[in-house]
């Protein structure tokens, strides 16, 4: 129950990378707590929702954007972005092409939205399945600190889904630079 004296905070977060870097299964382990190897594309719009209590007086709750197939495109409506406060952007560290890809998403997110400050959304980047050992991408963390920093990141997480590893924290980085921003 939510007390008189609460503040409520209603954020829309979009997660977007390539297809098959986990957009869906981070989702799924964030709000559901469950993980499925099994590969299944992602049709039409699909929301979540995420309630977190963030302080004694603070409610925030997430509504998270996973992508509607549309990423096979690399790119996404004005529509999809819209309102969002916040993103994640995910690649896969088996596969070095998502990284690249990552500026990519980026630069689309940057084109198509704007906060009402004039300033572009907050977005922390997502090294996906690090449970597979293969992360040749990411093992030099300072390299990974300076790309956030050149291409606008606020943070970086190595992240996995299956094994819920740093999802949580991923997330609480996100959402503190967005109340910081208010
Ligand atoms: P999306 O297309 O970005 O939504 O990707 P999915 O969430 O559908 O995941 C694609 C495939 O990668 C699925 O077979 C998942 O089970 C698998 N996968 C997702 N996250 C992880 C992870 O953290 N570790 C491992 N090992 N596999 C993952
Ligand atoms: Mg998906």
């Amino acid at each position: 129950m939510q007390k008189p004296s609460q503040k409520e905070h209603l954020y829309k977060l979009l997660v977007i990378g390539d297809l098959g870097v986990g957009k869906t299964s981070i989702i799924k382990r964030y709000v559901h707590q469950n993980f499925s190897p099994h590969y299944r594309a992602t049709i039409g719009v699909d929301f979540a929702l995420k309630v977190l209590n963030w302080d004694a007086e603070t409610v925030v709750r997430l509504q998270l954007w996973d992508i509607a197939g549309q990423e096979r495109f690399g790119n996404m409506t004005r529509v999809y972005y819209r309102e969002a406060m916040g993103a994640f952007i995910v690649f896969d560290v088996t596969r070095p092409a998502t990284f690249e890809a990552v500026t990519k998403w980026k630069e689309d997110l940057d084109s198509k939205l704007i906060l009402p400050n004039g300033k572009p959304v907050a977005t922390v980047l997502l090294a996906n399945k690090c449970d597979q050992g293969k992360d040749v991408l990411t093992n030099n963390g300072l390299k990974m600190d300076q790309f956030c920093k050149e291409n606008g990141f606020v943070g970086w997480f190595e992240t996995s889904a299956k094994e819920n590893i740093n999802i949580d924290e991923a997330s609480r980085c996100l959402v503190k630079h967005i109340i910081a921003s208010e």
